[in-house]
């Protein structure tokens, strides 16, 4: 498709970075299941290598079904480039390696994904870099967090596992006075949902994996570059200002500007640390965001309609669905998300650890999974499974105690998710 800023979204998930295939006129992107990719000669192969030409030139880099997807994904964001790569996680450590080093940490909110937390709690420190857990609500604390070694702000947009809106401007304003990049996970809320560039977010980070290919195929991430961020301002992102010595001395930010994250991404982020997407899950999840509105659309009203019940049964405790008038969040959704909360929550039950491991054990449409974001309802005891590494600290603050059931609302008929839901309670209260 050629550029037309003025498509509505429903018309870009479909179209945008697709074009009929040059070689046959395919009107579908091809899987390009190819490693490699034939040089015109000598000079065109030198060209390639030293970033003076954009071209293929090996699959661990670029492949024309990943660069569809990429395209098709930073314009749904709104953002001026993206990467994709093998997983959410992948995407996490790919938007901090070019930011992060030896003895710099980055400051994120402890309402997140539990095995974020675990990755940046833990694993990163393998890297000599560290994080700082904050609530993302007290925002003095978010400000008292920054230090001179500071180098990102992280957090997600809805965030997992109670579907908490943050205030993505309030934090934007926040990082943009300390000269920070702000990272903003959007895999709860999809670009349909919520737009995080338009918040103030430099990167935003995704796991494909769930509502954007949407029907639990494929192990993706992806990472979209804002392309507003000045990386030579403070000095503090030598990686992306400074002469980098793999390339001769090339300077990413003065050469590429606002692309200068994207093409580090690919030219040293994917070629040195290989976390891959291959073409055969870009064509999976360049065919389900093809569908992503419809189904976001549907997940919000089952999840209104479902909340909204849950929040009426004796034996359940709370409902964390921001969309609910009932929840602290509520008055967010307008600005952050305004076409809707999402479709995770959670519920607590009033009969604790034993009556949610009954209720999760008796539930026959939803299914007890370690995923969300798909089109069929899940349900995830966290403390006995993804959130299993976590101290009970942790999982009071991640919002995710032993009494607490997720739920992500998949696309299924509303009043049956009700039916299962009620039957497994009663057999849970039992
Ligand atoms: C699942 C998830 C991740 C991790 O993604 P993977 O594709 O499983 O690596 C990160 N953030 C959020 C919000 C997630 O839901």
């Amino acid at each position: 498709m050629t550029d037309a800023p003025n498509y509505g979204f429903e018309t870009l998930q479909i179209h945008a970075g697709a074009r009929p295939d040059p070689a046959t006129g395919a009107r579908q992107v091809p899987i390009y299941q190819t490693t490699s990719y034939v040089f015109r000669d000598a000079d065109h192969a030198a060209a390639l290598f030293n970033l003076q030409e954009v071209g293929y030139i090996y699959s661990r880099l670029t492949n024309p079904t990943v660069a569809a997807l990429q395209e098709r994904i930073a314009t749904l964001e709104g953002g001026a480039g993206a990467v994709c790569c093998s997983s959410g996680h992948a995407a996490q450590i790919m938007a901090l390696f070019p930011l992060m080093g030896p003895g710099l940490n980055v400051v994120v909110s402890t309402r997140l994904y539990g095995g974020s937390i675990t990755q940046l709690s833990q694993t990163i420190k393998r890297f000599g870099w560290s994080a700082k857990f904050v609530d993302f609500d007290d925002l003095d604390a978010v400000s008292a967090a920054i230090d001179d070694d500071t180098r990102a702000i992280f957090c997600e947009s809805i965030a997992n596992p109670g579907g908490y809106i943050t205030d993505l401007d309030a934090i934007a304003k926040i990082s943009d006075a300390a000269g920070l990049p702000l990272i903003v996970d959007n895999t709860s809320a999809t670009p349909y949902l919520c737009r995080p560039i338009e918040h103030g977010a430099t990167l935003v980070v995704h796991s494909m994996t769930k509502y954007l290919t949407g029907n639990g195929t494929v192990t993706g991430g992806c990472i979209v570059d804002s392309g507003n961020f000045d990386w030579s301002a403070s000095g503090k992102f030598p990686s992306l200002s400074d002469p980098e010595p793999a390339y001769h001395g090339l300077k990413f930010h003065e050469t590429f500007g606002p692309l200068a994250f994207t093409f580090h991404g690919i030219a040293i982020g994917l070629r040195d640390l290989g976390m891959t997407l291959n073409p055969q899950a870009a064509h999976y999840t360049l065919m389900g965001i093809e569908t992503l509105s419809l189904r976001m659309e549907r997940h919000v009203t089952n999840a209104e309609k479902v909340a909204g019940w849950l929040e009426t049964q004796d034996s359940v405790e709370s409902v964390t669905y921001a969309g609910l008038k009932s929840s602290p969040y509520h008055d967010r959704v307008e600005r952050i998300c305004p076409k809707g909360a999402g479709g995770l929550f959670t519920i607590q039950l009033k009969d604790g650890y034993d009556a949610c491991i009954k209720f999760v054990d008796s539930l026959e449409i939803f299914s007890h999974v370690a995923n969300l974001g798909d089109t069929r309802s899940l349900v995830t005891h966290a403390a006995s499974t993804t959130h299993r590494q976590l101290s009970d600290e942790q999982l009071a603050a991640a919002g995710a105690g032993p009494d607490i059931v997720r739920i992500s609302i998949g696309i299924e008929d509303a009043d049956d998710l009700i039916a299962d839901l009620s039957q497994a309670l009663e057999k849970a209260s039992a």
